[in-house]
């Protein structure tokens, strides 16, 4: 161990940081997310910490050194605050950023005022560093979220090594700073804390590129999912999400409604003002949905010119009252614009114990709807 030269190390971690970081930005390009952004700078600021430590070795009796590296103990502080943005961009909000902002503004002054005191300063430093990729670390892991456990732990891994690592240094530098005099030290401790951070560097990197694809997958789906003239869930979603909550429903036998909707006369539009007016119809029809709905309902559009909602938690009365709200801003929107003036027939139906299927549900509210047409449309019926 003691044969590995740290300060070999130490260049070949920055070497590795510098190259993987512009690389990462090449690869990535442009039209990249906030997360894969935050990532991407957090590994350059550590590229710019572990550059500013071996420039501070260099400069070791000089004025320089004090602020070179006071100015490493800043950038690996701000990395590990990138990363835990990040983490939070792709996870949702993680605990302890508050604690991780508050040790990235305590780390410069407390290292600057203690730069005289070899052992305060690097017992202090590293045990900082120790809790900031502790806290990074956890985030990686924290509660629920629909991103895979594996580069998460991966992160984890990393970032809970480099703790260690970074602990093991404290309290060498703290307690046997005869052993640990310089950074470079040829110390096992040492060795390994550096070999630990070089690896941890690298697979850090593999999980960000696996996070990345995750994420773009995702949106993938999303696109695949989504109808792309009203933004609505299209008969692809529909099938995806509709089932779920359906299921939900029926388990905990809480009320739910499904209302079809079909624009009346749809084709005489086409027909007389054009399919491009016709679009404009659908898109306007979906912008209703979209901003009559709660979270928790689903509106797709299931077909050319048909709609459905389904609405959790919801007897006859709030289903009723949905779709009148529904209509009555339909109209709203047809006085503001006449051409797009657009009415529609609509089936209710309200879960019953012998729905089986989601499929069973939608025919009973399709029956409701085709009824609703054959009455002489622009109205509501309900199932049986
Ligand atoms: P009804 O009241 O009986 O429902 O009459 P309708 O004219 O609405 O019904 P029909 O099913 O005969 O016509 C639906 C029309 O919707 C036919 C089709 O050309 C049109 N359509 C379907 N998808 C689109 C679309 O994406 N854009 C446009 N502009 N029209 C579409
Ligand atoms: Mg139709
Ligand atoms: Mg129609």
């Amino acid at each position: 161990m003691e044969k590995l030269n740290v300060l070999t190390i130490l260049v070949l971690t920055a070497l590795n940081l510098s190259t993987v970081s512009v690389a990462l930005l090449l690869i990535m390009g442009q039209g990249i997310s906030r997360a894969a952004r935050l990532a991407q700078f957090s590994l350059l600021s550590q590229t710019l910490g572990w550059v500013a430590i071996i420039a501070s070795g260099f400069a070791f009796g000089h004025w320089l050194d004090p602020v070179l590296s006071t100015m490493a103990m800043v950038m690996a502080s701000v990395a590990n605050y990138l990363m835990f943005l990040a983490l939070q961009a792709w996870l949702g909000p993680r605990r302890n950023q508050r604690a991780l902002l508050a040790l990235l503004i305590l780390m410069p002054i407390g290292y600057a005022l203690s730069f005289e005191n070899y052992s305060l300063r690097v017992g202090y430093a590293n045990l900082l560093f120790a809790i900031q990729l502790t806290i990074v670390a956890q985030a990686a892991l924290g509660p629920r979220q629909p991103a895979s456990l594996r580069w998460r732990a991966l992160v984890a891994l990393c970032y809970g090594a480099v703790a260690c690592a970074s602990l093991a240094r404290g309290v060498l530098g703290a307690f046997y700073p005869e052993l640990y005099p310089t950074f470079d030290a040829p110390h096992p401790v040492n060795v390994a804390a550096q070999l630990t951070a070089n690896l941890a560097l690298v697979l850090t990197t593999v999980a960000v590129l696996v996070a990345w694809r995750e994420e773009a997958e995702g949106q993938l789906r999303e696109q695949a999912f989504t109808d792309n003239l009203t933004g609505l869930l299209n008969r692809h979603g529909w099938d995806d999400r509709a089932p779920a909550l359906f299921d939900q429903a029926r388990r905990h036998r809480t009320p739910l409604a499904l209302i079809m909707l079909d624009l009346d006369h749809f084709k005489r539009i086409n027909d007389t003002q054009g399919h491009e007016v016709g679009d404009q119809v659908l898109r306007m029809v979906g912008k209703v949905l979209q901003s009559n709905r709660r979270s928790s309902d689903l509106a797709a559009r299931i077909g050319g010119e048909e709609f459905a909602l389904l609405l959790p938690q919801t007897d006859k009365r709030a289903a009723l009252h949905v779709e009148q709200r529904l209509r009555l801003a339909l109209l709203e929107e047809g006085i503001q614009q006449p051409t797009l003036r657009v009415g529609y027939s609509a089936g209710l139906a309200l879960l019953k114990p012998n729905d089986q299927k989601l499929t069973d549900f939608m025919v009973r509210a399709d029956t409701a709807l085709y009824q609703a047409k054959a009455q002489g449309r622009g109205r509501l019926l309900q199932a049986d």
